[in-house]
């Protein structure tokens, strides 16, 4: 099988019914992969699991916050029942509720931290204990170059950020020794309704801070997120792949 080819193989991704996630879901269909999007949004759930089916795959759309444990423990067993494996886990469910540090309330805090850390966290928890079993596992999370570097107005979301690399890096060691590989991805500011929300202005800054001079697109994490799935990467674990046109270097 070609190293980039997933044949066969069974991928959760979180967040999947829309922008970077559905993309994702899309180029694993289309390199074999069959599909289970755990969201939230019941109708762009919907329109995603039909354009998985129309590229020949089996798709299943469950509607889950990744908040809640009940919620994603009952998911990946009707992943079990339903598909008979859980190969790839993508942690990509993800949101922003921005304002200076100053202004920010504790509500604002603690709904980010919950849904891109603690979702990231329930999800790797439940899909790990599938894949010890079968000593064999991808687990990628969605990170952002914010993490990194950090953003003015985005303190929650750059510590849960930030938290998920440090958490990439603890799993990753726990779990190499058992064929099971655990990676993040550090986007840059990609095109999606996420950043649509921004101001031209806002926009036009960012632009002139990326070397490359654009903004990225839905497609270029994909193919990130590809590699790292793939037996193409067999040897890598604990690694933040940034995909940013240069920004944070
Ligand atoms: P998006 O277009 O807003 O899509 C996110 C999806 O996740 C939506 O379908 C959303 O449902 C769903 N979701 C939200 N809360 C959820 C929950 N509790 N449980 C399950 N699903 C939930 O976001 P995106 O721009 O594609 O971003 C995807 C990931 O990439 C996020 O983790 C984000 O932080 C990260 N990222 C994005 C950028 C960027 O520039 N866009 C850059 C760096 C990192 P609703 O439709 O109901 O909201």
């Amino acid at each position: 099988m070609p190293p980039m080819q997933l044949t066969n193989r069974v991928a959760v991704i979180t967040g999947g019914a829309r922008g970077i996630g559905r993309e994702i879901a899309l180029l694993f269909a289309k390199e074999g992969a069959d599909c289970v999007l755990f969201d939230v949004n019941e109708q762009a759930l919907q329109s995603t699991v039909q354009e998985l089916e129309a590229l020949g795959r089996r798709a299943l759309g469950l509607v889950v916050d990744v908040t809640s444990a009940a919620a994603v423990e009952d998911a990946v067993s009707k992943v079990l029942d339903k598909m008979g494996r859980l190969d790839i886990l993508i942690n990509n469910a993800g949101i922003t509720q921005d304002g200076l540090l100053v202004r920010m309330d504790e509500t604002q805090w603690d709904r980010v931290l919950d849904i891109n850390l603690k979702g990231s966290f329930l999800c790797t928890r439940a899909a790990a204990k599938v894949m010890l079993k079968a000593r064999s596992g991808r687990i990628v999370s969605i990170a952002s170059i914010v993490g990194i570097i950090g953003n003015p107005g985005q303190a929650n979301y750059a510590a849960s950020k930030a938290g998920l690399v440090g958490f990439t890096k603890s799993v990753a060691r726990e779990l190499a020794s058992r064929g099971v590989t655990c990676n993040a991805i550090a986007p840059g500011f990609i095109q999606t309704d996420m950043t649509h929300r921004l101001p031209e202005d806002v926009k036009q800054r960012l632009r002139e801070q990326i070397p490359m001079g654009t903004l990225g697109e839905p497609g270029d994490v994909a193919q990130a997120a590809l590699f790292l799935v793939s037996d193409a990467s067999r040897y890598i674990t604990g690694h933040v792949l940034v995909v940013a046109g240069g920004l944070g270097m």
